[in-house]
């Protein structure tokens, strides 16, 4: 059963006699203890004594929308840094680090990820496979670049038909939009 008492580490929850310990409690000399700081679950079941932690690490999971920013550009994938997962404030636990493959960009056909996608952009991505690494696609309409900086001047680009275009130094870039590109609020 679930007592619903906060523990702290080192706080005695039961003994020996009546519990194993388990996730987040030692023993020690026919006492349990806490681990960890968390919930105090005494399984009479099992006859385990747990601590579970109220706040699981958030780790990510297939179909999961995450924010990422791209780290690097490569030959037949990018690269990028998962920041945020989409409908938490919690800080994200595990692997942040990601693969998006050339395949995975848009929907046409793309063999030249540095016309989808350049370095520092922050993109909205789903989470398509998670091992033997984070892998990430950006092929949706709701998915792709949200916030992109100019290369040359920093100056942020604004949409300009399928693309994306400085009015600093008048050039536009083509890249893989979300829908909502420059209108995205976080
Ligand atoms: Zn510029």
């Amino acid at each position: 059963m679930t007592k619903n008492i906060e523990v702290f580490p080192g706080d005695e929850v039961a003994v020996e006699e009546e519990y194993l310990a388990s996730d987040g409690t030692f023993a020690e000399d026919g006492k349990i203890y806490a681990s960890q700081m968390g919930i105090l679950v005494l399984d009479d079941d099992e006859c385990v004594a747990r601590v579970i932690s109220p706040n699981p690490p958030n780790v990510l999971r297939i179909g999961d929308t995450v924010y990422a920013v791209v780290s690097d550009i490569r030959n037949t994938m990018a690269t990028a840094d998962v920041v945020a997962k989409d409908g938490t404030k919690r800080g994200l636990g595990g692997e942040t680090y990601a693969t998006i493959h050339v395949s995975k960009i848009s929907q046409g056909y793309t063999d030249d990820v540095s016309k989808e996608l350049r370095k520092g952009d922050f993109i909205r991505a789903r989470v398509t496979g998670i091992s033997p690494s984070l892998q990430l696609t950006t092929k949706d309409d709701h998915l792709g670049v949200i916030r992109s900086l100019c290369g040359t001047c920093k100056t942020k680009l604004v949409k300009k038909g399928k693309g994306l275009y400085c009015p600093e130094c008048e050039r536009s870039f083509s890249r893989k939009l979300a829908d909502d590109y420059g209108d995205v609020k976080l």
